[in-house]
């Protein structure tokens, strides 16, 4: 049996997410075409419902619209109750109760217990910093604190696993542009770090658009894959013996830990155990009766270190959602064109979530990249690749409207606060970071060294780095009949 949530289409990927938990239906207030010049209010009456008032004051109760099939974007965002189970699977409480029952150095001999690893996403970073009025670095640090006190060993960024998604994803894009060329392999590839547009994309346009998904792994999972394979082998710890959790900015990514294609056989054991959001980290905090400001600064963990030498921590360039478009863009115009690119120089397409960046030679464009973050945006070049009608090679494509930062785990504002304010101020703590070069990291070049056969895109990283994807069957459920 599955239940099915629904969504207006103006519903940002943020309330979303967070209706998905509830399963709730929420149906937009109907506004009729005004005239430019009448300035009208909407809100709420003491009834609970929408009221508009114009400029004389005089007001009149609006109707509530009807959703209908025309409203569907069809983004397949209607949750499960399987995948219900599964997020309310992976909770603070859980990663509560795991640290409760860690196990603590002088017990690595005692195999009931499992040692703790915390990864934490830039993306929630930001949003804790923002919160707590903190930099990007003491936030970091706290939060190394907070996670230790209460048992984790180690606590990391995945801005490091971030290194090797990048360089994975600009090496298959050369090829698969290679081999375009030559009349195979599927253009325009389409990046993989959000799992929100890949479940849509396995459930909404199934076999025929998953060739042209980018294969490599999310951040998180590549994280996954250096915890549960990497730092296991180098402290001998069986990869069960390790819960590692992670702290994302949205709940998709806790049905991307649940994917079979993450469940080690044999290990009996997930690459990421658990997720919890940015703001369950804030309730874990306000359950101690701490904010971030009570814990005092811990150095961060020095292995998978992404800490630069003037007190900061490392970014990448290209925005809020890892910067894909921008590195994948640089390196191939470099590979491809023999074009060192400095800038890279957006333009604005349908809205600010529909941007386009090209490389011109000769006067002809010989590459075209887009951003489409939202479904509305994703939608309209999904048909487009499908009626053969996209003019693109490469598409970043994020499921939330302005990216990651404002995922649906993010914290949410007070009610004193602008959200669009407060998306500012988590942006530019984001952007606080110094940008490194793509690939500079001694660390990650001895990684692909002794682990990755060598050097980014190479066969041994590619078996242990990338993923595959699955068409999903659409559901017949009556109830999706009915629409
Ligand atoms: S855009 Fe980012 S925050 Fe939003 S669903 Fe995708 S991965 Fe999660």
């Amino acid at each position: 049996m599955v239940a099915i949530t629904n969504f207006p289409p103006e519903e940002s990927a943020r309330t979303k997410s967070f209706s998905r938990l509830h399963e709730e239906c929420i149906k937009p207030v109907k506004v009729e075409k005004m005239s430019a010049k009448a300035e009208l209010k909407i809100s709420i009456d003491d009834d609970g419902n929408y009221v508009e008032i114009d400029e004389s004051g005089s007001s009149r109760q609006l109707e509530k619209a009807q959703i209908t099939l025309n409203d569907c974007l069809a983004c397949s965002g209607c949750v499960t109750s399987a995948e219900s189970m599964l997020i309310a699977q992976q909770s603070h409480i859980v990663l509560r109760h795991a640290l409760e029952n860690a196990s603590l150095p002088h017990e690595l001999d005692d195999l009931s217990k499992k040692i703790v690893i915390v990864s934490i996403s830039p993306q929630s970073r930001a949003s804790l910093a923002a919160k707590y009025g903190l930099s990007l670095y003491d936030a970091a640090r706290t939060l190394t604190s907070f996670f230790k006190t209460l048992g984790a060993r180690f606590v990391f960024d995945t801005t490091f696993a971030r290194e090797f998604s990048l360089l994975e994803s600009q090496c298959e894009f050369v090829e698969r542009y290679q081999r375009h060329q030559q009349d195979v392999g599927a253009l325009p590839m389409l990046a993989s770090a959000c799992p929100g547009w890949i479940c849509y994309a396995e459930k909404t346009h199934g076999k025929f658009i998953l060739p042209y998904i980018s294969t490599v792994q999310s951040p998180q999972q590549v994280m996954g894959q250096l915890v549960k394979s990497h730092l296991s082998k180098t402290f001998a710890i069986s990869p069960s013996n390790i819960f590692h959790a992670t702290i994302m900015p949205c709940f998709d990514k806790k049905l991307e830990a649940s994917r079979q294609d993450f469940y080690r056989q044999g290990d009996e054991t997930r690459d990421v155990d658990c997720v919890i959001t940015s703001g369950e980290v804030m309730q874990m905090l306000s359950e101690h009766g701490l904010t971030l400001k009570d814990c005092l600064p811990h150095p961060l963990d020095s292995l998978y270190s992404t800490e630069a030498k003037d007190g900061k921590l490392i970014g990448h360039a290209g925005g809020g959602s890892g910067g894909y478009l921008e590195h994948v863009f640089r390196y191939a115009a470099r590979e491809l064109f023999g074009k060192n690119v400095d800038t890279v120089t957006y333009k604005t397409l349908r809205n600010k979530d529909h941007r386009e960046v090209t490389l011109e030679m000769d006067g002809k464009v010989v590459l075209r990249f887009a951003a489409a973050y939202g479904f509305r945006n994703i939608q309209n070049l999904m048909q487009k690749i499908k009626r053969g009608k996209s003019p693109y090679h490469y598409i970043e494509v994020m499921a939330c409207p302005s990216g990651c930062l404002n995922g649906g785990g993010q914290i949410k504002p007070e009610d004193y606060e602008v959200p669009a304010e407060l998306l500012h101020r988590v942006e530019e703590l984001y952007e606080s970071a110094p940008h490194q070069e793509l690939g500079t990291l001694p660390e990650v070049s001895h990684i692909y060294q002794e682990w990755l056969g060598g050097s980014p895109g190479s066969v041994h990283a590619r078996s242990i780095l990338h993923t595959q994807y699955h068409a999903l069957e659409k559901s017949t459920s009556a109830l999706n009949l009915k629409w």
